[in-house]
């Protein structure tokens, strides 16, 4: 075993996180291991137990080391742990796909495993390209909202928000896609949004392949949720004009935002859909995208004869054992009644930081509880003000926030709202 300061030396010295300096890195915590909602630390103190507000980036839905998810890894790790889905097939990727296409919206009974949600995003951008070379013209444009995230890979990047930074970094490397602005927040008019997003699509019309959006809700662009009626007007635009509709529901997906799905709250269903965080309770990554047989056999038409992707881990096995034991735990309890309950409590406990002179915002969706503050937050701090009354948070940007695993209890819930609120008023005032 290596000993507490080794360990965190190594780490600092050799290891990237996500978004990273490694020769000025911020500080990490060491997790011991992590059960229930809970997570295990190593602090400088010694070890403590903290409660998880994040669930490990919207993945954990279930919480950790969970039995029956545990169980079916086990139990598939006796048959094989990986084949290649090439000429290969097996029990767990086909009763993953039983599940997904009957859960989704109807008409979506074509799936693609991915490796993870940006390559979903990737298979499901190339989707829409194939389906347009069909016809020898090609669609070279999408089509989406500012303030999206879809990922960190090339193609995924270059339909993010433009001003996030990524993409002045790698000008002149990224595709230019077309960017309305971001609609309105939930309540604010839509109408003067509405007739200057009309009239930009229609500038580019018959370039745009697809509309990309995250439906409902914009996760790691800000965590800004919008109305329904946006989504539907996207979609609408898009089908007039012969493109296609991409919903990336990596974080709205399986319950977040209250209903299976953002598109069901939004009555649209979409042609492409993707899907992953939380498809496999946390445990493994692992996505997925949906289509119809009619944009699958556009594909198909398109000069390559078949969908041109292809990973190494494609349906691995393991992955797609807990994803489907995931998936019967969320079918075992009536989750709409479930979020209700999360929700209320993150409404009821954030309600203080209305009252705290640095929030510019308090908002809740489903299990999503979101402060936002005036000025970027002070992380380390944060965390740390956090940490101290024994709870995980990973602020970014203006935003301090919750997704919790759905299993939180209200008590839980309690010290995860009373934390962040304490946590701001006493860095930020
Ligand atoms: C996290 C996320 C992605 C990227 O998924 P990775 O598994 O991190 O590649 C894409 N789209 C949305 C909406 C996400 O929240």
């Amino acid at each position: 075993m290596t000993s507490y300061d080794d360990l965190l030396a190594f780490d600092r010295d050799h290891l990237w996180h996500p978004y990273s300096s490694m020769t000025a890195p911020s500080p990490v915590q060491q997790v011991l291991s992590a059960r229930g909602v809970r997570l295990r630390l190593q602090r400088d103190s010694g070890p403590v137990e903290v409660v998880d507000a994040m669930s490990s980036w919207w993945c954990a839905i279930h919480g950790y080391a969970v039995p029956e998810l545990d169980a079916a890894v086990v139990d598939q790790l006796g048959r094989m742990s990986h084949v290649m889905f090439g000429g290969l097939t097996h029990e767990p990727a086909v009763q993953l796909g039983r599940r997904l296409v009957d859960l989704a919206p109807a008409g979506l009974d074509k799936v693609f495993l991915a490796d993870s949600g940006s390559v979903s995003v990737e298979v499901a951008m190339k989707m829409a390209w194939q389906a347009h070379a069909r016809d020898g013209i090609g669609r070279t444009k999408f089509f989406t909202v500012r303030g999206g995230y879809h990922g960190d890979t090339f193609s995924p990047m270059s339909v993010t928000d433009p001003d996030g930074g990524m993409h002045s970094l790698y000008a002149g490397f990224l595709p230019e896609h077309v960017f309305a602005d971001r609609p309105p927040a939930t309540g604010e008019p839509l109408e003067e949004w509405k007739s200057a997003t009309q009239a930009l699509f229609e500038q580019h019309a018959d370039d745009v392949a697809a509309v990309i959006l995250e439906p409902l809700l914009q996760g790691a662009g800000g965590m800004h949720a919008y109305d329904p009626e946006a989504v539907r007007f996207l979609a609408t635009l898009a089908r007039e004009h012969g493109a296609l509709v991409i919903f990336d529901e990596i974080a709205t997906g399986f319950w977040r935002t209250g209903t299976a799905w953002a598109a069901d709250a939004c009555g649209v269903t979409p042609d492409v859909l993707c899907v992953g965080k939380a498809l496999t309770g946390g445990y493994v990554t692992l996505a997925a995208v949906l289509t119809t047989a009619e944009v699958a056999a556009a594909v198909d038409a398109s000069p390559a004869g078949a969908m041109m992707h292809g990973p190494t881990f494609m349906a691995n096995p393991l992955a797609c054992a807990v994803a489907v034991a995931s998936l019967d735990l969320l079918a075992a309890t009536d989750q709409a009644a479930n979020i209700a309950r999360i929700n209320a409590a993150l409404d009821e406990g954030l309600a203080p930081a209305r009252d705290l002179g640095s929030v510019a915002d308090v908002r809740t969706l489903g299990a999503v509880g979101v402060v936002e503050l005036g000025t970027p937050v002070d992380v380390r701090r944060v965390t740390e003000a956090a940490l101290a009354r024994g709870v995980w948070v990973r602020p970014f940007r203006n935003l301090v926030y919750s997704m919790p695993p759905y299993v939180t209890s209200e008590e839980d819930l309690r010290t995860i709202t009373t934390a962040i609120v304490e946590a701001v008023e006493e860095v930020h005032g």
